[in-house]
Parts: structure tokens; sequence; C-alpha cells
């Protein structure tokens, strides 16, 4: 059979531990059997990150924003305890967010919905994605104890010197202060990738905040989507059928448990954090989550959305067996042909994608499955497979 060709290679960015070792098996068993692969290779590794003074990471980004298509393994942050275990030259920073930096996108996390894994909540049939605003507020703060009595203010001094102020509170005794910004830019970054992702995915967008009670700060955020959305996206909307709209953030959390899921919810970097882990926990697993980095320019970035799952790769170093999920990383593997398909114009390419998805949930379906999943299925005699055994069973499949 004659292999599927490409034009145009991907960005790919391998990485450490587990997932490298799965990286490595999904290529050989899954994709190059069936397709000409053809990509730009970076090591994002922890090793080479150090030898190239983290500078491969760079590089990878800029590859990114040049191919427009990416596909990346799961890396190691480092802290004090892998500076230790791989001799670095120092604590070089996490790839995500230098790649996330640098593309300036937004995170979109949805669950791979499959039949024997069942939501917590038994309305939720279709997936719910949780579009992540990846800067500023909480995260960038500026934040002081207060030891007793006196007064905290907000200070603004212009380039020109003159300055506004705000009082923050009058303090009669010991407490606690926090200051946070965002930028119109990011904000505005993050409403278009929104609405770019809803184009693409056909799903309505739900944005909210907490605009009543942060008569500022949040009804930014909720004017610059509505401005955006009316002058640049309203009419594309029309067309493809979909909507925008904003609510009150306890309203959406509300009307999202009685949803039946199936829509982009819009948050801002906080509301986000936890909210993905709510929607992903109740989905089942984050080893059944996807993941993608989209920057307002239309760039892309597949991944899946857990880390390195390092106490297996030290089980699998022993020569033990192990049975890890690897079908986050072969549905970022997936999303990247497609996408690469489509913007090549190489159907068949978009077409093996499906395939590959299909049979990665139709393994599932017919009750093989790693340990993690036999652990939380309602399918009966779920049989539990190694990571190698579950890459091939989806491998038999594929060729079928
Ligand atoms: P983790 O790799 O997500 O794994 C945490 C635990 O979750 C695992 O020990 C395992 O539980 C379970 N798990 C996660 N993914 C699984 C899978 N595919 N199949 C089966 N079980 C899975 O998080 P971590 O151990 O806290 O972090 C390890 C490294 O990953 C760290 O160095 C961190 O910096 C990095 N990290 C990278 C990314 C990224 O690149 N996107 C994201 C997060 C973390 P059991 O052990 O109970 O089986
Ligand atoms: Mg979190």
């Amino acid at each position: 059979m004659a292999k599927i060709q490409m034009t145009t290679p991907l960005v790919e960015m391998d990485g450490d531990e587990m997932t490298r070792i799965i990286w490595q098996m999904i290529k050989d068993e899954l994709i190059c059997p069936f397709v000409d692969l053809k990509t730009e290779y970076y090591d994002l590794g922890l090793e080479h990150r150090n030898e190239t003074d983290d500078a491969v990471t760079v590089e990878s980004a800029e590859a990114t924003k040049r191919l427009g298509v990416a596909v990346k393994c799961a890396t190691i942050t480092a802290n004090a305890a892998r500076v230790e275990e791989y001799g670095l030259k120092q604590m070089w920073k996490s790839p995500n967010g230098t790649i996330r930096a640098m593309l300036d996108g937004t995170v979109f996390r949805a669950p791979i919905v499959v039949r024997g894994i069942e939501p917590c909540v038994s309305n939720w049939k279709e997936p719910i994605t949780l579009a992540r605003h990846a800067y500023g507020d909480v995260y960038k703060n500026a934040e002081m104890r207060i030891p007793g009595a006196g007064k905290v203010e907000l200070v603004y001094t212009a380039a020109d010197g003159s300055e506004q102020r705000e009082l923050v509170h009058e303090f009669s005794g010991p407490g606690v202060v926090q200051g946070m910004h965002n930028l119109d830019a990011s904000i505005e970054s993050f409403a278009r990738s929104c609405f770019n992702y809803a184009l693409d995915t056909r799903q309505d967008v739900w944005f909210s905040t907490k605009d009543t009670i942060s008569k500022k700060y949040d009804h930014r955020f909720k004017d610059i989507f509505q401005e955006i959305f009316d002058a640049e996206y309203k009419e594309r909307f029309d067309a493809a059928g979909i909507e925008y709209f904003y609510t009150l953030i306890d309203d959406a959390v509300a009307r999202v448990m009685k949803s039946k899921g199936g829509f982009i919810w819009a948050c801002k970097n906080y509301d986000g954090d936890v909210m993905s882990d709510m929607v992903s926990s109740a989905f089942g697993s984050l080893a059944m989550m996807t993941s993608v980095l989209v920057s307002p320019d239309g760039v892309y970035e597949y991944e899946a959305a857990h880390g390195t799952v390092q106490r297996h790769y030290y089980k699998h170093l022993k020569g033990e067996e192990t049975s890890t999920n690897s079908v986050a990383t072969i549905f970022a593997w997936s999303g990247a042909l497609r996408k690469r398909g489509e913007l090549d114009e190489l159907p068949e390419l978009m077409a093996f994608a499906d395939r590959l998805e299909k049979a990665t949930i139709d393994t599932i379906e017919a009750g093989e499955m790693t340990g993690d999943l036999a652990l939380i299925t309602t399918l009966e005699n779920p049989v539990k497979l190694s990571t190698r055994e579950f890459i091939q069973a989806i491998a038999k499949r594929l060729a079928a």
C-alpha cells in the first residue's frame, strides 16, 4: 500500500521520560507504516535543552511560527531535584511557558469522550472545551502582608509624571493586600483565539467573568470580547450557525452543570485553571484530554495535557512492565496531522487522522485499555494491556 504523502513538515518537539518512550512507539507503530512522515525535529528532552542552553526550545517555537503546526511531547519542568538528577547548568524555565510566551497563545483543552468512560455529570453528552487565558491576573501579582494600621492605595504614575490614586483600604489592624494587572493587547488576542477556534470547530463560545463586582477590571474583559466579536466575527458566526454569549461566572457554572456539553467555555486565567481541572476530572482522566495552543495569527501547537509520567518511567527503567495511557499523545499527533492536512489541502492525511482516532477509541470501546482506564470503566471485563500492547492493539485495527 502506498504511504500517504505530506508536503510541509510538522514541527516535532520530542520530550522526556515515559512520554518520550511512547512518542517513539506511536511513530513506529501508528504513523510511519501509513504516512510518509515529514517533520522538522527538535529534541526538547531535558539533556538536550541543557546542552543547548535552552536555545532548542526557542528554535522550536520559531520553527512553529514559520511552519504553522507543531506536535509536542510532554517535557520535564526543571526544579531543584531535577537540577541534581540531570546535573543541569541552571534551573531551565518551563518549555511550555517559553513557547506560550513566544506564540502569545490561548490553551484549549477538551476531553476525549469514549463509551465506557462516562462523565460523572450524566447529562454531559459532548465534550466541554476549556479556553484558558494564560497571561496575568493573580499569576503575575504583587502582594503584601500589612503589619498594622495604615492606608493602602493604588498609585498609577503616567509617563508625564502625573498621578492617579485609588484607596484600597484604611487598615486599623493587620491584614493582606494584592495588586494585579492585565493588558488590553493580551485580552484581545485571547478573544481572537477563542473566536477563531470556535469557527474552526463549529462550537458556540461562552465567556464568563465577575463583572458585576469587578466593574472596571472584569468589565474590561467583557467589553473587549464584545467589541472584537461585533467588529470582526459576528457575520462569520452567523454564517457558521454558532453563537457567542457572555454571562456572569456564577450563572455559567450553573448552566454548564445542566448543559449537554459541546461548546467552548472561555475563562480568565484563575477561573480557567480551576475549571479545567474540574471539567477534566469529571470527564474521567488527564490522560484522556487533548490540549492545543492556538495563537491569534493561526499557529497551532498540539500536546497532551499530562506530564512525563515519571513514576511509570522509573518502573520501565527497572525493566518492569508499564501500562501508561498513550491516548492524549496519539491525539496530539492526529490533531497536528489533521491540521497540516487542512492547511496543505491533503484530504488523505486528514482522513488518516480521523482513522487513527477512531482506531484508538474503538480499541478502548472493545474493552482493551491501559490500567488507569480499566480502573474506572463501566465496561464489563476490561482487558488491561501494557503500554506497548495497547499501541499494538490500535495498530492492528488501523491496518485492518
Ligand atoms: P504526570 O506526569 O501528569 O503524572 C502524575 C500521575 O498521574 C502519574 O504518576 C500517573 O498516576 C497519572 N498519569 C498521568 N498521565 C498518565 C498516563 N498517560 N497514563 C497513566 N497514568 C497517568 O505529572 P507528574 O508526575 O507530577 O510530573 C512529571 C513531570 O512532568 C514533571 O517533571 C513535570 O514538570 C512534567 N509536566 C509536564 C507537562 C507538560 O509538558 N505539558 C505537564 C505537567 C507536568 P499513577 O502513578 O498513580 O499511575
Ligand atoms: Mg490547575
